[in-house]
């Protein structure tokens, strides 16, 4: 199986309306640090602007590739999922999630298309039109008694949820990759507990005139290692070994 790197390039976010071009900047620099590259601009109040390309520090050419859009429509049209930011919960219910949930749910989306993460004005947030284009809000549970963090700190903490739901999902392909035997069945792990029974009580260290907790806890033992086919393979080589019984391990090992 190919396994291939993390990838984020499906991942935009837009800002609205922003008023500071140093955010605009400063979110470019977080994006860029976090593998995103897609940046939309739903009518920036100043933009291009130097304030940006100085607080984006290297990150300019998220800028030059940043697309400015008149309506949040434009912005989202081709995009399957769309999760607004909000720091105020609001009176209308809408669904809510918080940044770890969110991240897992724009990256599996993204399997479809592209996701769009929205991001607010920094005077009046997310007004309830655009909540409506959302099919999800994410909530950074900050302190509720100073909630609102700044538009590019904001972009940070969400970005950087995604980059690291990107990486875990990256390493389960990469174990699901490398793995070469599947695990067993409870049918093999209960023929090998019948064997080491036998075997056990063979060679004499189990008396099943008394056999106490033994079986149990080798279960338990076993049950929490999760062998594969080929452990439980050896395991029962081991045993016919103990019992005498020829057994030629090499003939059975593919690697
Ligand atoms: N004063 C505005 C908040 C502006 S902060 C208000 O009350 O809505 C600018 C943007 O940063 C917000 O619209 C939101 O998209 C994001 N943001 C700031 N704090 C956040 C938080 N705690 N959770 C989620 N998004 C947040």
């Amino acid at each position: 199986m190919m396994v291939s790197e993390l990838d984020l390039s499906r991942v935009r976010v837009v800002l609205m309306h922003t008023s500071h071009p140093g955010n605009i900047g400063a979110v470019a620099r977080a994006m860029k640090n976090m593998g995103l590259s897609q940046l939309y601009l739903v009518k920036p109040d100043l933009f291009p602007h130097s304030m940006a390309t100085s607080r984006a520090s290297g990150a300019d050419d998220l800028l030059a590739s940043a697309i400015v859009v008149e309506t949040l429509d434009e912005a989202l049209a081709d995009c399957c999922f769309v999760v607004g930011a909000s720091a105020r919960l609001r009176s209308i219910s809408w669904p809510v999630h918080n940044p770890h949930e969110c991240a897992e749910r724009m990256l599996e989306a993204s399997e479809d298309g592209d996701v769009a993460l929205v991001m607010g004005r920094e005077q009046s947030g997310l007004s309830n039109e655009e909540l409506e284009r959302c099919n999800y809000l994410v909530n950074i549970p900050a302190n509720p008694e100073y909630s609102s963090l700044n538009l590019a700190a904001a972009t940070q903490v969400l970005t950087y949820e995604l980059r690291m739901a990107a990486l875990a999902r990256l390493e389960i392909k990469k174990v699901a990759a490398k793995k070469d035997y599947r695990l067993a069945t409870m049918a093999e792990m209960d023929g090998l507990y019948e064997h080491f029974e036998v075997a056990l009580t063979d060679i004499r260290f189990l008396n099943p005139a008394s056999p106490r907790k033994l079986m149990r806890r080798l279960r338990r033992l076993f049950n929490r290692a999760q062998l594969d086919e080929m452990e439980v393979n050896i395991l029962r080589g081991i045993l016919s070994a103990a019992q005498g019984q020829k057994y030629h391990y090499e003939k059975e090992d593919k690697s």
